[in-house]
């Protein structure tokens, strides 16, 4: 029997965050609802606090810590959304966060972690490095780990989006998802199959470097190189050994889809130009993937909007239709 959240956890999650996360809007998309012939909403994790729907899973593990868990301090390793959600969720909740960084981490990420109250130890020159140092800390000063991706709590903190989604009184017919680790897309798939059992929920990731979508594949969690891409909160990898994400993405997930980068830069336009939302490029997979025409929503649609931290200077080139460098 494979090891899966469920909606009774989800459903308590949303309890355990209440106050501490914000509900976010879900509104219609005029534009995209035309293009598709089916209503199309927007749930605009762009708006959440700290600038993506990280803090839903890192605030749910570490309340479902003791008291005692949290006096040690919670340790991660992640430069991206996570880390700044570990590091906000930490202050809020008031346990000391460690995040451990290469010496590769420019400058200004390293201060937006640092400003937020977080410990910022720099240690070796890559992730791998970064993430030893954090197993030490682990066992021998007995931190509190926040996983990323592959953890109950984090999973059903995530899911609290979907039970969002299907509360609204319309009968959803499909949900787009980010995919990269494949917390979100478990989270969400678990909490929409709970509670809209007819609607089908698809996964999307980059063409490259698409960790989640090669494991499914192959049958099995495999390793890929990490290619730079506009979707840079979808890279990296699901761990060779994966306990939960993957399961439930081959279980639940009734599609995967890829992108290019012509057209997540396409998304990423479209959000500002006429949604009018600063969007990063993975939280913008939905979006792109409706109007390249590889989905079609035969009847309510939502798309999960994962996040809005994306670098300005590239977020105007992007805008102005100016070829970015980015992969
Ligand atoms: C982390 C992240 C994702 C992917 O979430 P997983 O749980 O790793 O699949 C998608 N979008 C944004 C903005 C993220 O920060």
């Amino acid at each position: 029997m494979t090891a899966m959240v469920i909606l009774p956890d989800i459903e308590e999650a949303r309890r355990r965050i209440a106050g501490h996360v914000l509900r976010t809007p879900l509104l219609r998309s005029q534009a995209l609802s035309l293009q598709s012939d089916a209503p199309v909403f927007l749930k605009l994790e762009n708006h959440q606090t700290t600038g993506s729907f990280k803090l839903r899973g890192a605030t749910n593990a570490i309340l479902c810590l003791s008291e005692e868990e949290r006096s040690r301090g919670l340790v991660t390793a992640s430069t991206g959304n996570h880390g700044r959600a570990v590091a906000h969720a930490g202050k809020a909740l008031g346990a000391r966060a460690t995040i451990c960084l290469s010496a590769l981490v420019p400058a200004n990420k390293v201060e937006a972690i640092r400003s937020l109250g977080a410990d910022v130890r720099i240690v070796g020159r890559s992730q791998d490095d970064a993430m030893r140092e954090v197993k030490r800390l682990v066992s021998e000063e007995g931190m509190s780990f926040v996983p990323p991706f592959d953890d109950a709590r984090v999973i059903a903190g995530q899911g609290t989006i979907g039970l969002e989604i299907a509360d609204d009184p319309w009968d959803v017919a499909l949900v787009l998802v980010p995919l990269s680790g494949g917390g979100l897309a478990s989270g969400v798939a678990a909490a929409i199959k709970g509670r809209r059992p007819k609607a089908r929920v698809i996964g999307i990731s980059m063409e490259l470097g698409a960790a989640m979508a090669a494991s499914l594949a192959a049958g099995a969690p495999v390793e890929v190189d990490e290619i730079e891409t506009l979707a840079d909160s979808l890279g990296g990898g699901i761990g060779l050994d994966n306990r939960l994400t993957f399961a439930m993405c081959r279980d639940l997930l009734d599609d995967v889809i890829l992108l290019t980068e012509d057209e997540l830069a396409t998304g990423v336009r479209h959000a500002a130009t006429v949604e009018g939302e600063t969007v990063e490029g993975a939280g913008a997979v939905g979006i792109a993937a409706l109007l390249a025409g590889k989905v079609k929503p035969e009847g309510p649609t939502a798309i999960v909007v994962s996040g809005g931290n994306i670098d300005p200077a590239v977020h105007r080139k992007i805008v102005d239709d100016i070829k970015t460098g980015v992969a």
